[in-house]
This record gives structure tokens, sequence and C-alpha cells, in this order.
């Protein structure tokens, strides 16, 4: 038995250095925090690094900007939009707060992202777009979901809140949709310390979400329509312009990190990669088989307090089984994925021998549930 251990390894750490903080003295000492010059510097730059030139608009969290993005392209009530139900709530929520109804899909067990043939049994006359997540950092299978939304008249947009860099033959994610959504939460593959870049496929768009974060106003107190104050400061974008730099480097890290588990982990399913897809890892994500569900919490408690492994469950409950929903629905892939699944570390701080001691900790106590 591997000794216990003091140094835990956490599930996740975000990377915060000195670079970060001397951006963010830089604004502190221009007197000027507020939205400025800093932000529309990140804004250009993001669309440059991630999104191929897309215009990108940012605003205070990835959940803001999920719900200007349906604001602006005119989602409300009345309306359905097809999310899926493996999420985290932020995706039911931003479609439920414009107004619109959410309506939940389910997924494919091998990427946990949502599932074409779920989408198409959901179709409505009242279905205006599908909304797949790029879950764990997996793209979504655009291709097939775009031919649906093609032939519904329907509008596609893309929660990429945990997938910088994804791709799918060589396209970014954020490239395929009416808009998509990226947050820079701490424990997202990059940060701003909170933070939310929407990239959108047309100027029109991007003005609309710009008045909606700004209280409707291009020119200041001519406000066009009724708005929100969802700004990003200028401390923020200082954070998330340096994150830009490495985010590459980091997302290499995690992929050789996600590759080295891959090749050592026993007993456990562990993540498909499409064919096509670029998969960046904001979660390493693997599943017990079904009959080891029940033993999910024990197996967890064990890697944490005898091998000093971190570990999460993204996500134990559907999102409309939710106190906040409560929306029935025969879900069966999902149902599968709550009750199995479990994240292990990959973020880019982790060493060798954290990822040997990782290895070693999830074969011999899943081995021990299995016998
Ligand atoms: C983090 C996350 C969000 C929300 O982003 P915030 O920046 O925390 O508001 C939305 N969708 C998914 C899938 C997420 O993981």
């Amino acid at each position: 038995m591997s000794q216990p251990t003091n140094d835990f390894i956490p599930a996740a750490k975000p990377i915060i250095g000195d670079e970060e903080r001397a951006a963010v003295d830089r604004v502190l000492l221009s007197g000027m925090v507020a939205q400025g010059p800093e932000v529309a510097a990140f804004e250009a730059e993001f669309a440059e690094v991630l999104v191929a030139g897309r215009e990108c608009v940012a605003v205070n969290s990835g959940t803001s900007g999920l719900h200007l993005g349906l604001l602006a392209a005119g989602i409300g009530p009345g309306d359905e939009v097809i999310v899926p139900a493996f999420t985290f709530a932020a995706t039911g929520n931003a479609v439920r707060l414009t107004g619109a109804t959410p309506v939940f899909a389910d997924i494919d067990l091998d990427t946990y992202c949502l599932a074409p043939q779920s989408v198409e049994a959901l179709l409505t006359d009242r279905t205006k777009a599908i909304m797949p997540v790029h879950l764990y950092g997996h793209p979504a299978p655009m291709g097939e979901l775009g031919r649906i939304a093609e032939a519904h008249g329907l509008m596609v947009f893309e929660d990429a809140a945990q997938a910088h860099g994804a791709a799918l033959d060589g396209r970014p994610v954020g490239t395929f949709g009416t808009f998509g959504m990226f947050s820079l939460y701490p424990t997202k593959n990059m940060t701003s310390g909170e933070g939310g870049m929407v990239s959108v496929d047309s100027e029109e768009l991007g003005r609309g979400v710009r008045l909606l974060r700004n209280q409707g106003m291009e020119r200041q107190y001519e406000n066009e329509v009724v708005g929100f104050n969802n700004r990003m400061t200028d401390l923020h974008a200082a954070i998330g312009r340096v994150q830009l730099t490495k985010v590459q480097a980091w997302t290499r890290k995690r992929q050789d990190n996600a590759a080295r588990l891959d090749a050592g982990l026993q007993g456990v399913t562990t993540p498909a990669v499409s064919e096509g897809a670029e998969h960046v890892y904001h979660q390493y994500t693997v599943r017990l088989p079904e009959e080891l569900a029940p033993a999910r919490a024990g197996i967890l408690d064990r890697l944490k307090n005898e091998y000093g492994v971190g570990t999460g469950v993204y996500y134990p409950i559907p999102t409309n089984e939710l106190p906040s929903f409560q929306e029935p629905a025969d879900l069966p892939q999902t149902r599968v994925a709550t009750a199995t699944v479990f994240s292990l570390p990959v973020h880019p701080s982790l060493t060798d021998s954290d990822l040997d001691r990782i290895i070693d900790a999830v074969n011999t106590v899943v081995g021990e549930a299995r016998a």
C-alpha cells in the first residue's frame, strides 16, 4: 500500500503569477480601472488567438455571456432552446433567464456531449436554437448538429465555457455558432478572475451584446435598449491578457498529462476523443463500470484521504432534476454519466510523480472495489 501523503494534489489549480500581478498593478496605477483600453485589447487578442479572428465581446462572467448572447440573438418567452441536461446549471439558467424554455436532451456517453438523435426527437415548432456544450473541453458534434439546425431553420449557440482552444477538423470552437461563450472563471483553462468572452458571427450581434452589457448605451446617456451592467473591468482584462499568452502551452501540458493517464489507468473508462477532435481537457473525466456506481463516493474518499488525490464529480445531478428546474425527462445516458463519472487532476502544474501517484491510487482503489 502507498504511504499516505500530506502533499495533496488538488483537482484544479489556477496559475496566477508575477506577470498577472504586475499587469493588475499597471492598471491600478493608471487610476482607470473600469472597462476601457485593456478590455478592448483583450477582446482583439482573444479573437486572434482562440477564435480565428471572430469578433469578441468581453463581459463579467460566462453566465452573462450566454444570457446576453441569447437576448441579442432574439431568444425570449415562447421559444425553446435545446440544451444538454448533463452540464453546469448555467447553461439551462441562461436560457430560462431570457424567459425561453430550456428543453433538456441526452448526451453521447463516449464524449459526454449533446447527442444529435436526442436533439432531433425533441424538436417542436417552438424550437429556435440548439445550444451544445463542449463539455470537459471536448468539442460537441458540430457537423451533425449544424445539419439538424440547417434542416429546421434553427440557430446554434456554443457553450464553450470549458473549451478554450478546442477544435473540430482544425476549426476552433466558438466559430461554429451564431455565438460562442468562453468562461474565464479561475478553474477554467484560463482566467481573468471572473469573466466571460462572447464570440459572435456578425457585427450586428456584437453590437447587440455590447449594448446589453452597458445599460443599452453606445453613446453615453443615449440608451437605445434596456440593458444590464455586465461589463468586464480593465483589472480583469489585464489578467486575462497575460493568461492568453500562456493558454496554448498549458493546453499542450494538459494533453500530455491526459496521454499519460490514458496509458496508465485501469478499471475505468478513460476519455474518448472523436475523429478530428482536439480535446483541451478542461477536465479529465473517467467513468466507473455501472455496477460500481454505489461505490463511487467511497472510492473518491479513499483517493483523497489515503492517497492525497483530489477529484470532482461534474455533474452529479442532471440540470432538469435540480430543485430549480424539476422537469422529469427520460435521459438514460445522462443518468449513467451522473452516477459513474469522476474527474482526476489534469492541470498543467502536475509533475510526473503526481501523475504516477494518481495512476497508482486509482488502479489500486478501483481494483479493490471491483474485487
Ligand atoms: C463555468 C461554466 C459556465 C458559466 O461560466 P461562469 O464564468 O462561471 O459564469 C457555463 N457553462 C459551463 C458548461 C461552465 O462550465
